[in-house]
């Protein structure tokens, strides 16, 4: 039986840390976060130290890190004090690798110069920044409270203090036209960012969103717009000189986000804070989502777990499949055999031939790879193979 031996012993070398807080929850959202709790961020401090301090205990040198992704929620909403301390506890507790890739996600309301000052000082040198659409109309449908002016502001202003400056955009909204869409993909290419990454707008039960979309309120954007607005998307980028290297990512030469690529090629990681997974000698552990429950469990000396997935080599490896099919270069077997043992092969020799005939996916000598077709249905393929 094939065992997780091969990658027990590696120690992670990326860490996510993930701060609860925003100004208010957009209608589509349903990532653990608290809105309009600002009074809760010194707690919220303290428990992160203590966290980080009780897992990293027996290690006598502080873990380096190649990659630190800090997200949420929106980080960059803490007070200037608080955010240089958020970045000097994880300073305190990892050690920077020399050209480590350090990522905070904002928002671009109140993404301050003072505090876009003190992220550069501390080492951050990549902003993912949540712009969504540059149409005003789009904006305040999905809840945003931002203008397109103020992306402009502080885009402009970012790029000369961060290197790589990331935007994120939402397409597929309801009420959306392929227009408004061209339009905010035109206006983000002129503020010439380092990367782009455009996500189709999914509707989470929970959310507002969702409700208004049973009552008939919201009207979902057809499947054939949405494909449309995808390969405009990923033609148009191309054209500007950004190259795709995952579904919904593209990145300019060698602004790629290492820290996504650890999550697509099943690389261990840790993870902070209420509702992050971490992913650690073959064990996906969540936190608590709620942030309420995840502060009073650290706060009575209690661990902030609330499941994990010990799943089977086989599980594991039809997963990373699944996960790694989305970046485009493929999935290379021999790192599948390596992380899990199993032949991907033999173990989706049905699986591999239905797609194949669908042309789906594709075969390489040393991988399997999403054809552009492929591409379109990512979900579908990866329901196919779990
Ligand atoms: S800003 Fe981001 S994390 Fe905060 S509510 Fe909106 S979508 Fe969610």
């Amino acid at each position: 039986m094939p065992t997780y031996d091969v990658i027990k012993h590696h120690r992670p070398r990326s860490a996510y840390i993930h701060v609860p807080f925003c100004l208010k929850r957009c209608g589509y959202c349903d990532f653990s976060i608290i809105a309009g709790r600002d009074d809760l961020v010194p707690r919220f401090l303290k428990a992160i130290d203590l966290d980080i301090s009780r897992s990293l205990e027996h290690f006598n040198l502080p873990p380096q890190l190649e990659t630190l992704f800090i997200g949420g929620g929106t980080p960059t909403m803490l007070q200037p004090a608080d955010l240089e301390k958020l970045l000097t506890i994880l300073l305190r507790y990892f050690r920077l690798e020399d050209r480590a890739e350090v990522t905070i996600e904002a928002n671009p309301d109140g993404l301050s110069i003072e505090k876009q000052r003190i992220l550069c000082q501390m080492g951050v040198n990549r902003v993912s920044l949540g712009v969504q659409s540059f149409d005003p109309e789009i904006l305040e449908r999905l809840g945003r409270q931002h203008t397109p002016q103020q992306v402009v502001d502080v885009v402009e202003h970012l790029s000369t203090l961060i290197p790589n400056v990331s935007l994120d955009l939402i397409y597929g909204v309801p009420g959306q036209s392929i227009d408004s869409w061209k339009k905010t993909i035109r206006q983000a290419i002129s503020l010439q960012p380092t990367h782009l990454s455009t996500y189709a707008l999914t509707f989470e039960k929970g959310t507002s969103f969702w409700s208004q979309r049973s009552k008939g309120e919201l009207r979902q954007v057809g499947e054939t717009m949405e494909i449309e607005m995808y390969q405009w998307t990923v033609k148009t980028l191309e054209e500007a000189g950004y190259q795709q290297y995952e579904i919904s990512n593209f990145a300019k030469s060698g602004m790629e986000s290492r820290h996504n690529c650890v999550y697509w090629v099943g690389e261990p990681y840790w993870a902070f804070g209420p509702g992050a997974s971490r992913f650690i000698d073959g064990i996906r552990t969540t936190n608590h989502r709620s942030p309420f429950t995840w502060l009073k469990r650290i706060e009575s000396g209690l661990q902030p777990d609330d499941y994990s997935d010990d799943l089977t080599s086989e599980e594991r490896a039809r997963e990373l499949f699944a996960i790694g099919l989305r970046y485009l270069p493929g999935v290379e077997k021999s790192r599948i055999r390596k992380q899990t043992g199993h032949c991907i092969e033999s173990l989706l020799q049905s699986e591999l031939s239905a797609l194949m005939k669908k042309g789906w996916i594709e075969e390489t000598e040393q991988a399997f790879r999403l054809t552009p077709q492929g591409r379109l249905f990512a979900d579908e393929v990866a329901c196919e193979v779990i």
